[in-house]
């Protein structure tokens, strides 16, 4: 076991982990604009409309603007 004795405690924070790819709901080029808008006070989520912009919709439940998640 000694090989690893050095180096603990030290994070790999390179180029992986952060990125946009393995999520559900990523950017699919060419699948419009479909995506999921999200209130920023409240946390309520609502399928987006193609052709309605997030900012154009308010919350339900409170009445902030929607955000593109
Ligand atoms: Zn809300």
């Amino acid at each position: 076991m000694g090989i690893f004795g050095r180096g603990r405690g030290r994070n790999v924070g390179g180029g992986r982990g952060g990125g946009g790819r393995g999520q559900g709901q990523g950017n699919k080029p060419g699948s419009g604009p479909v995506g999921i808008c999200v209130c920023p006070s409240c946390g309520h989520t609502q399928s987006h409309q193609v052709g309605v912009p997030c900012y154009n919709l308010t919350c339900p439940k409170c009445g902030a603007k929607l955000a593109k998640q």
